[in-house]
C-alpha cells in the first residue's frame, strides 16, 4: 500500500492554494455578506482548467485522475465553501456524467464550453415531493414527434440561477430495466429554452455565493428528442452512478471544511490568554485539537481511497458513502469544536470560524443525507444475507 500522492495530485494541491490565497480567502467574508454569484472568481478558476477537471483533453477539459479531484474541491472548500460547491455540481454531477454516459454529438458540443467555463453545468434532480427518495420524481416528457415536452417543477438546484446547460430528471414512457422503478430518463435541456422558468435565489443559512435557484418550471418546455443522457427508461440508474461517484466530492468538501474549522481553531488557540497561558495549554482544548486532526485525516483517508478504487474501474458504492457520511459529520464536528475553542468571539462576525460553521452543516445534507449514507452503506453490508 503505498500512501504517497503523486506529483500531479501535489501540484494541483499547491496550485489551488496558492489560488486560494490570493483569490478565494482575501474576499470569501466580504463576498458572503452580500451573497452574489461570484462570476469573476469563477471566471479565474476556469481559465487555470479547474472547470474541466472532469473532462478528457480531446474535449477540452485537463482530465485529471479522481485522487486529483477531489483534492481540488478539498481545497477550494478549506477556503471558501462556496466556490466548492459550484465547481463541485459543475464537474462531478453535470461534466462526468455527460462525459460518460453522452453520444460523441452530446459530448462535443457540450464538453468543451462546460470545460472552459463558457456555460455552467447544473443538476436538476430535487423536487418537492422527491428528495431523498428521488425516484419519486413527478415531472414528466412526453414524446411528440422529434421533440420531448417536459412539464413539471424542482427546487434547490445548484448552479440554477447561471447554468447555460441542465440535467433534468423525469418519467418518460417507455421500457425500463427495472420494471418496479419508474422509467425515468436523463434529459438536456438548454438555458433558453422557452418553457423553462427559473426561480428566485433561495435564501439560506450558508454557502450564500452558492446560489440555489428556488425553483426550476417546466411548462410545454420542448427539446429536441436527442436530448436524452444515457438511455430512456434508465436515468434513475444514471443518477445513481453519478450521484455515487460525486459523493466522493462532497466527501472532499467535508474534508476541506473540517480542515479550515481546526486551522483556525488550532491558530485561535495558541494566541488566547485566559488564567495567564493560551488557551491551547489547556487539556480540554488540546483534546478536541487531536479529535478533529484525527477525524480530519480519517475522512481524508476514506476520500481518497474511494478515489482510488474509482480510477481502478471498481464499484464504489459503499466507500464513496462512507466517505460522505465521514466528511459530513467531522465538517459538522470540527466546525462546532472549532467555534467553541473561539468562545464568544466564535460567535460574532470578527473570525472566519463563524461563516465555516454556517457553510459546514449543508455537507451532511446535499447529494445524500448522513442517514440516507448509512442505509446506502447497510444495503451493501447486507446484500445477499
Ligand atoms: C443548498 C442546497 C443545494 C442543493 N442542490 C441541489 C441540486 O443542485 N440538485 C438537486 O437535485 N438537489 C439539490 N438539493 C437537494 C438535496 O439533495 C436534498 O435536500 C437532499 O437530498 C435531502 O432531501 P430533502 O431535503 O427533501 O430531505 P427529506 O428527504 O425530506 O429528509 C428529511 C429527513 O428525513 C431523513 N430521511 C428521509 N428518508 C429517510 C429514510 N428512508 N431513512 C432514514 N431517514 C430518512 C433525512 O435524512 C432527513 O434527515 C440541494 C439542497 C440544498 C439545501
Amino acid at each position: 500500500m503505498n500512501f504517497d500522492l503523486t506529483e500531479e495530485q501535489e501540484m494541483i494541491r499547491q496550485t489551488v492554494q496558492e489560488f486560494a490565497q490570493k483569490e478565494l480567502i482575501p474576499i470569501a467574508d466580504e463576498a458572503e455578506e452580500k451573497g452574489e454569484f461570484p462570476r469573476e472568481v469563477i471566471k479565474k478558476a476556469a481559465d487555470l482548467g479547474f472547470l474541466g477537471a472532469t473532462i478528457p483533453p480531446e474535449y477540452g477539459g485537463s482530465g485529471v485522475d479522481s485522487i486529483s479531484a477531489a483534492i481540488l474541491i478539498e481545497e477550494l472548500s478549506r477556503a471558501w465553501t462556496s466556490i466548492g460547491t459550484i465547481i463541485h455540481v459543475h464537474n462531478s454531477v453535470c461534466c462526468w456524467p455527460m462525459n460518460h454516459f453522452g453520444t460523441e454529438e452530446q459530448k462535443k458540443r457540450y464538453l468543451p464550453k462546460l470545460a472552459r467555463g463558457e456555460i455552467i453545468g447544473a443538476f436538476t434532480l430535487t423536487e418537492p415531493e422527491a428528495g431523498s427518495d428521488a425516484s419519486n420524481v413527478k415531472t414528466t416528457a412526453v414524446l411528440d414527434g422529434d421533440e420531448w415536452v417536459i412539464n413539471g417543477s424542482k427546487q434547490w438546484i445548484t448552479n440554477g440561477l447561471v447554468a447555460g446547460v441542465f440535467l433534468v430528471f423525469a418519467v418518460t414512457d417507455g421500457a425500463t430495466s427495472d420494471p418496479k422503478k419508474k422509467p425515468i430518463s436523463v434529459l438536456i435541456v438548454d438555458r433558453n429554452t422557452p418553457g423553462l422558468k427559473i426561480g428566485k435565489p433561495e435564501r439560506k443559512m450558508g454557502i450564500h455565493c452558492s446560489e440555489t435557484a428556488k425553483s426550476l418550471t417546466f411548462e410545454d418546455c420542448r427539446i429536441p428528442k436527442e436530448n436524452v443522457l444515457g438511455k430512456v427508461g434508465e436515468g434513475y440508474k444514471v443518477g445513481m452512478i453519478t450521484l455515487d461517484q460525486a459523493r466522493i466530492g462532497i466527501a472532499a468538501q467535508g474534508v476541506g471544511v473540517a480542515q479550515a474549522a481546526f486551522d483556525e481553531a488550532l491558530k485561535y488557540s495558541q494566541q488566547r490568554v485566559q488564567f495567564g497561558q493560551p488557551i491551547a495549554r489547556f487539556q480540554a482544548i488540546q483534546w478536541m485539537l487531536a479529535e478533529m486532526a484525527t477525524e480530519i485525516e480519517a475522512a481524508r483517508l476514506l476520500t481518497y481511497k474511494a478515489a482510488y478504487l474509482k480510477d481502478k474501474g471498481e464499484r464504489i458504492s459503499m466507500e464513496a458513502a462512507m466517505a460522505k457520511l465521514a466528511g459530513g459529520e467531522i465538517a459538522m464536528k470540527a466546525a462546532n469544536m472549532a467555534l467553541q475553542i473561539h468562545g464568544g468571539y466564535g460567535y460574532i462576525k470578527d473570525y472566519p470560524i463563524e461563516r465555516i460553521f454556517r457553510d459546514a452543516k449543508i455537507v451532511g445534507i446535499y447529494e445524500g443525507t448522513n442517514e440516507i449514507q448509512k442505509l446506502r452503506i447497510a444495503g451493501e453490508l447486507l446484500k445477499g444475507k
